[in-house]
């Protein structure tokens, strides 16, 4: 070890290398999270995403819409926020391993924040639905990775089984340490805006992230930090929206990977900050997303997961809500970065022409 270096992994900023500003979620937030200033803080400097205003898509709106760029963090998606708590306090609480189901982004963040941690990292992940970036992660990182014939809420279920038969911690959303890091989320577009805006819209899975920004939006207005409280827009897609057809998906399908859940596990809380903000939760078919998708990339020149189109999908679908005109504020969460589905991608466009390696050739093809 270098002279100089610290040993342990208590300090989320390296002496030495001068941080601009941000210090992770932790750092930043420290008075809104269950930490002390013994628990030894496990951080990637997640979190300080972008905010992004979206000319073209206020315009089609008829109000100032933002992104919050979740696929600028270290892994490429918001888990990021969850799992630097998630990790944090299971070093602090003597954990050496842990486990986790995932539709990819999950296991990627979990992955990586293991090894920083010097933990075993376990995932399983529904065989053949996981997108091919996550996948990378969650190996190179060095996770136990299963491919479990079935879907994510089998999974899940016998991840919590494990949590009670073996000697690790699970750090899927159940975990309440999750949810508090992803409420930082809220923080964070509430000290980038001045204010809460008046919409939120957010693609909603296993519901936790909903249930998180609800609880960061709440805990911000109550300390003074804001003035209201947005009405939180949530959107399943259409093959997987147990929460707007009222009961458990069996056999959840829809190209959104990530969202591709039958049985959410904060579906209580995801139905919550719907009621209590005056929002809802709706549903946006896979041609809806995927227009979305393709929208984001070539209007706005963000490239997202198809997940993460769901929020703009639903907004473009169901418009402003009653009594919301041009003045007013909307932020679209794009959870994930597209690069982990490459795949998805390829599908939407035609694959390149090839030419000959001659100027004549592709003057001709290019039409410029
Ligand atoms: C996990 C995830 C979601 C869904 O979030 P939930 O908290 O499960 O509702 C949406 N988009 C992406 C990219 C994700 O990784």
């Amino acid at each position: 070890m270098t002279a100089g270096m610290t040993a342990g992994m208590g300090d989320g900023a390296t002496e030495g290398i001068r941080a601009l500003s941000w210090r992770g979620v932790i750092e930043e937030y420290r008075e809104f999270l269950p930490v002390t200033a013994s628990t030894p803080v496990i951080s990637l400097l997640e979190g300080g995403t972008p905010l992004l205003e979206a000319p073209r898509l206020s315009a089609r709106v008829g109000a100032r819409v933002l992104l919050k760029i979740e696929g600028a963090n270290p892994t490429g998606s918001f888990k990021d926020r969850g799992m630097t708590m998630a990790i944090s306090k299971a070093v602090e609480d003597g954990a050496k391993a842990v486990v986790c189901a995932s539709t990819g982004n999950t296991s990627a963040s979990a992955a990586a924040f293991s090894a920083r941690a010097g933990l075993t990292c376990a995932v399983l992940i529904p065989e053949g639905h996981i997108a091919l970036g996550k996948l990378a992660q969650a190996l190179i990182h060095g996770a136990k990775v299963l491919q479990l014939r079935g879907n994510f809420d089998q999974a899940l279920d016998i991840v919590r089984a494990l949590g009670e038969q073996a000697p690790v911690t699970v750090v899927n959303s159940v975990n309440p340490y999750r949810i508090e890091g992803q409420k930082s989320g809220a923080f964070e577009v509430v000290d980038q805006l001045g204010d809460a805006p008046d919409v939120h819209c957010i693609p909603v899975g296993n519901a936790g992230n909903i249930t998180a920004y609800w609880k960061g939006y709440l805990e911000f207005k109550e300390a003074g930090r804001s003035t209201r409280l947005p009405r939180m827009l949530g959107f399943q897609a259409a093959g997987a929206a147990p929460i707007v057809a009222g009961h458990v998906i069996e056999h959840p399908e829809t190209v959104a990977t990530a969202i591709r859940i039958g049985n959410p596990a904060s579906w209580y809380g995801a139905t919550s900050a719907a009621s209590e903000s005056g929002g809802g939760i709706a549903a946006v078919t896979d041609d809806e997303i995927l227009e979305a998708y393709r929208f984001l990339a070539t209007e706005e020149s963000v490239f997202c997961e198809p997940a993460s189109a769901a929020s703009v999908a639903g907004l473009l679908k169901t418009g402003l809500p009653d009594g919301l005109g041009p003045g007013s504020t909307v932020v679209c969460v794009l959870t994930g970065h597209g690069l982990k589905d490459p795949d998805i991608a390829i599908s939407q466009i035609s694959v390149p022409t090839v030419v000959d390696a001659d100027l004549g050739a592709v003057l001709h093809e290019l039409q410029l």
